[in-house]
């Protein structure tokens, strides 16, 4: 049921009540041209290498023709947009094509972004940038790569058209490229999706929902009515906490962790102005929009994710007679994400399991590196190398990006070296055992954003293969690659305040 536009939401804002999506075409574009897929994810959509090369694979992932019963729509859903109520957002540039149900049996929905405007793109024009589309491709394989929950990406076509974005916010639009990614994932659904029913009071229509998500996207689970929903409520927490612990483990800021911005399978979802620690900084944030508030920055990553559970635990509660399910459920997160930053810490200082005082250990670790401005990726390989006898630092020298600020930490390493070869002795781990686990907690290859830039940039001239070499790259970033060393190093001067290298826009 589609009601008239609300005066007080403003002009092209279309409210959209009792309906949790809207059915919507894609509009065509005017000359579609694969320019990137990954194989492994059309291999597991039962896509062969001769379908994805063929014509019609290009106009399927570009919205100008559909396959036999795929049924487009687009998503209803509100959210938490930087701590505030945003009230109704819904899918404005991303619309489902339908599910494929795999060999294996599994669930897969495809969805592009780009396709064109939908009944939620308000006054925008439903359109996504190359630069922007290379950036979701990459980082959605490159996630998957890493062992992180994510959503993933099959395509990336190019549109032929141009698309007009201000990217600067100063008042002068430019033309870019256009781009559809095809994303896929077992399920879309975020947070917000169950946000704005509960903001409206229609009980009914949210708990359809939730009937709904469980009983497609959590069929493990047992039990009905409130119990059942308290289970589930307590899984989506688990798994938010996994994934944050993810995050924090590889050095992935998200950037715009809204609500609608959080899905609820506990996938990372929706890659915006998102970036990647090359210095650790817990203070580091890559999104323009946020740099005052600092909300989205990187080590508040958990904390964020507990108060967006909050919000979908008040929505939820319309369901409930009583609130201790739902604190459950909070507390369920805390000790599930607690548990996965303890793991995180024995895993990346390979040490046989985490005791209290290595939390410390770590701790003491992180300070120094935010003082002394150490790149995470490579201290951590680095670490992996150190020879506990002689506590030479030189495997971690090129961790480095400042020499004076090496020279004055000198002394504070030294003696942290110390105590960790000290912890190391207390265990009954050999040296080779120790690096090996490091280096498979500990990537070599993260999707650097001026790597990531780099290959836009020669995108944006038409070479694409940067792209493919980059996907690539991070299809095995825990594995040394020789002769692609130059895809581990760290970020280089130049790019230290080049727009898309450390900062970005929201504009995409
Ligand atoms: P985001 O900050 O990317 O999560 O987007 C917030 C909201 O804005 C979502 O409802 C998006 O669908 C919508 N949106 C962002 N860009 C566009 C666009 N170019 N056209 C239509 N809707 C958009
Ligand atoms: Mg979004
Ligand atoms: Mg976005």
């Amino acid at each position: 049921r589609d009601l008239p536009a609300d005066p007080d939401t403003g002009p092209g804002i279309r409210q959209v009540h009792g309906a949790l999506y809207s059915r919507v075409a894609p509009t065509p574009v005017a000359a579609p041209r694969l320019l990137a897929h990954s194989a492994e994810m059309a291999r597991r959509l039962g896509f062969s290498e001769a379908d994805v090369a063929s014509p019609q694979f290009a106009e399927v992932f570009a919205g100008n023709a559909l396959m036999a019963g795929m049924e487009p729509f687009a998503a209803n859903y509100g959210g938490h947009q930087f701590g505030n109520w945003a009230g109704q957002l819904g899918d404005g540039r991303a619309i489902s094509l339908g599910e494929i149900i795999n060999a294996v049996g599994e669930r897969w929905e495809l969805q592009l972004k780009g396709a064109g405007p939908t009944p939620y793109s308000r006054s925008a024009d439903g359109r996504a940038v190359l630069r922007s589309s290379i950036r979701e491709f990459l980082c959605s394989e490159a996630m998957h790569h890493l062992g992180v929950p994510t959503t993933r990406a099959l395509s990336l076509v190019g549109t032929g058209e141009w698309v007009e974005r201000d990217m600067f916010y100063d008042g002068h639009p430019e033309l870019e490229h256009g781009a559809i990614v095809c994303r896929v994932a077992p399920s879309f659904i975020r947070f917000g999706n169950f946000e704005l029913p509960a903001s409206r009071d229609d009980v009914e229509l949210l708990r359809q929902l939730v009937n709904f998500c469980i009983r497609r996207d959590f069929p493990e689970l047992r039990g009905q009515g409130q119990a059942l929903y308290a289970q589930w409520f307590a899984q989506v927490c688990e798994r938010t906490a996994v994934m944050v612990a993810h995050w924090m483990r590889v050095g992935f800021v998200h950037g715009v962790m809204n609500t609608d911005n959080m899905s609820i399978l506990g996938l990372t979802i929706d890659y915006g102005p998102y970036g990647w620690v090359d210095n650790f900084d817990p203070g580091w944030t890559p999104n323009t929009t946020d740099r005052h508030h600092r909300r989205y920055r990187f080590g508040q990553q958990p904390q964020v994710a507990y108060w967006n559970l909050g919000r979908l635990a008040g929505s939820l509660s319309l369901l409930f007679d009583g609130v201790e399910p739902l604190q459950d459920g909070l507390r369920r997160f805390v000790e599930t994400y607690t548990a996965a930053d303890r793991d995180n810490v024995a895993r990346k200082l390979g040490l046989d399991e985490c005791r209290d005082e290595d939390v410390g250990l770590m701790q003491a670790l992180q300070d120094l590196m935010t003082e002394a401005e150490v790149d995470m990726t490579l201290f951590f390989r680095g670490l992996a190398d150190l020879d506990i006898d002689t506590l030479d630092p030189a495997p971690l020298r090129e961790a480095f990006y400042d020499e004076t600020r090496r020279e004055a930490a000198a002394p504070a390493l030294q003696e942290w070296l110390g105590r960790y070869a000290l912890r190391l002795r207390d265990q009954a781990v050999p040296a080779s055992e120790r690096r090996a686990r490091m280096n498979a907690a500990n990537p070599r290859y993260v999707l650097r954003n001026y790597l990531a830039q780099q290959a836009i940039d020669r995108a944006t001239e038409g070479d694409f293969s940067g792209v493919a070499e980059l996907l690539d790259v991070m299809r095995h970033p825990y594995d040394e690659q020789p002769g692609r060393e130059a895809f581990a190093a760290r970020r280089p001067d130049w790019a230290r305040e080049r727009a898309g290298c450390s900062m970005l826009s929201c504009s995409s």
